[in-house]
């Protein structure tokens, strides 16, 4: 094997190429990305970045002489067109780039609000790329009222900037509460109350009818009839694999772009990780929208590649800042039955399914965090009882 092409340079990309040169790969490498910047980190675009507080420099995953050093070529400002599976071959403007192996890591992209209901409407902004965020950051002036639809970790994070930044902030939520896709009522609760500390507005239960404006956003219409003025709108509704590529090209989709458990999808030389893979997890396909994934899939998948033959086998983790608050998350909560509260010197929230530990949520507690990370890697579950007490030296558990 002698050229490995990779679509895609955002995190995994950049993880898997870096990875392969690590673990000896010699031949040609090409990494292709449709947008014109080198890959950079997406975590501090709805945080530092938009705050104001961190360079574009600093977003850089590594600086552009990393790639010409390490001989990898960057294709830089336009996305591939086709992939022909059986040439093997990928079209990239007018030129086909040859590939013996071939790994996809395009990502995911936004949900948009539909243009029936406003959607497109200048003043409509989405975070996802750094071009999103450099359009949408001169709107964050003191005194304009901004409302915010979707109380995910998207529209949470937007808020706390938006919020410190002086602005007038509603959070619109259309299930009964925010964060409910990711996290127990109690997370929920306190992180609300964080908000509601800050002066923002959280209506739950409340979907947005439509945008209205002639020119651009001048306010929005609610599911229960009321209408709030604004001067600008951020979705953060969500995200859907970027898997247009690979069923043009004839590859199996299920929950993103179908992968085994090393990475390899169902054509033999194509391979993928981050956002737009799925892998087999308990039964059935998991994808895994988070940097943590994107690294150590796109990692194990150079491996893979380079014939280490070792499956995937994550304990995922997650992390927020909102204000002042670290929200740190290790393990999968799916299919808990059961929330274990500690308060100690900080909050902690203990997810079980059956007696079975799941995860955990620590807020500002560094500590819990750690030994719930451990106690995952171990596959230890800690006794309910002595988590809540909050005498417990959370240590000793991982010595139980
Ligand atoms: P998300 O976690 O899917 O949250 C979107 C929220 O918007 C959901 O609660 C959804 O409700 C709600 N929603 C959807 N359509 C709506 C509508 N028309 N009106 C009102 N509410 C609506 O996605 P996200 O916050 O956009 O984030 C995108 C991805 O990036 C996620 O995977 C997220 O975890 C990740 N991310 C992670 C971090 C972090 O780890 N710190 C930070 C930012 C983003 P339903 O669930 O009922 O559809």
């Amino acid at each position: 094997m002698n050229r490995i092409v990779v679509i895609g340079a955002g995190q995994a990309g950049a993880s898997l190429v870096a990875k392969l040169r690590m673990l000896g790969f010699a031949g040609e490498i090409t990494l292709i990305g449709a947008e014109p910047v080198p890959p950079y980190q997406r975590p501090p675009l709805s945080k530092a970045y938009l705050l104001g507080e961190m360079t574009l420099e600093r977003l850089f995953l590594r600086p552009e002489s990393f790639y010409a050093d390490q001989g990898i070529t960057l294709r830089l400002g336009q996305p591939v067109s086709a992939i022909d599976p059986v040439a093997r071959t990928v079209t990239l403007g007018g030129e086909l780039l040859e590939y013996d192996a071939l790994a996809l890591t395009t990502g995911s992209l936004p949900r948009h609000l539909p243009a029936l209901i406003g959607g497109d409407l200048p003043g409509v902004h989405v975070v996802r790329a750094l071009a999103d965020v450099d359009a949408m950051a001169p709107e964050f002036q003191p005194g304009r009222r901004v409302v915010i639809v979707g109380g995910g970790y998207i529209g949470l994070e937007a808020a706390a900037v938006a919020a410190k930044k002086g602005l007038d902030v509603t959070v619109l939520e259309m299930a009964p509460r925010i964060l409910q896709r990711v996290a127990a009522p109690e997370t929920s609760d306190a992180i609300r109350a964080l908000h509601q500390a800050h002066g923002v507005k959280i209506l739950e239960a409340t979907g947005l009818e439509r945008i209205e404006g002639t020119s651009r956003v001048e306010g929005v219409s609610l599911s229960d009839g009321r209408r709030l003025a604004a001067d600008f709108v951020i979705a953060g509704i969500g995200i859907l694999p970027d898997t247009a590529l690979a069923e043009a090209a004839g590859l199996e989709i299920e929950n993103g772009i179908r992968t085994d458990a090393q990475g390899r999808t169902s054509d033999p030389h194509i391979w993928a990780a981050g956002d737009c893979a799925s892998f087999p997890w308990r039964g059935a396909q998991l994808r895994l929208e988070s940097v943590q994934n994107a690294i150590d899939q796109a990692e194990l998948v150079a491996a893979n590649m380079l014939g280490a033959g070792k499956d995937y086998a994550p304990v995922p983790w997650f992390w927020s800042d909102q204000y002042d608050l670290k929200l740190q998350i290790a393990g999968l909560n799916t299919g808990y039955d059961r929330v274990v509260l500690r308060e100690a010197d900080a909050r902690s929230h203990w997810y079980f399914a059956g007696g079975k530990f799941l995860a955990v949520d620590a807020l500002n507690d560094p500590r819990a965090y750690m030994v719930g990370k451990r106690l995952l890697e171990q596959g230890k579950s800690p006794e309910p009882a002595l988590l809540a007490d909050p005498a417990t030296d959370l240590k000793l558990l991982l010595k139980a």
